[in-house]
């Protein structure tokens, strides 16, 4: 859970450090976490997991609202009043959130594969480490 809060809030999952991403572009993060060395893309293709964190999170949360819409004003709504109030959310919230699927996916990809010895600087290092 730890480590997953870590990816929520921006932090890296093993060492919880900050700085992730450069100053000049938000969108950008740097290769290895600056606090414990971890080089954040662990194998190729290893982005396609926040892409696919980012996707899920927004279809999930388009959907919420179509749900609520619809409790709300019930079935009878308009085709043109759902896509007026989910559209702004299907592309605002992938952006917004970008950051943080890349941080959480991190996260979660720890949690699936620890970081080997050598990954991570030694003081980061506990007993799960391989
Ligand atoms: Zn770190």
């Amino acid at each position: 859970m730890k480590a997953l809060w870590r990816g929520l809030t921006l932090a890296c999952g093993v060492c919880g450090g900050r700085n992730l991403f450069r100053k000049c572009h938000i969108f950008a993060m740097v290769d290895d976490c600056p606090r414990c060395g971890l080089h954040f893309e662990r194998m190729e293709g290893h982005s396609l997991g926040a892409v696919a964190v980012n996707t899920v999170a927004s279809s999930a949360l388009v959907l919420v609202v179509v749900i609520f819409t619809l409790l709300i004003n019930g079935t009878n709504t308009a085709t043109s009043t759902l896509l007026m109030l989910a559209a702004p959310v299907g592309v605002l919230f992938p952006i917004l959130f970008d950051s943080v699927s890349r941080t959480l996916w991190n996260a979660i990809e720890l949690l699936m594969r620890p970081p080997h010895v050598g990954e991570i600087r030694e003081e980061f290092r506990r007993s799960k480490v391989r």
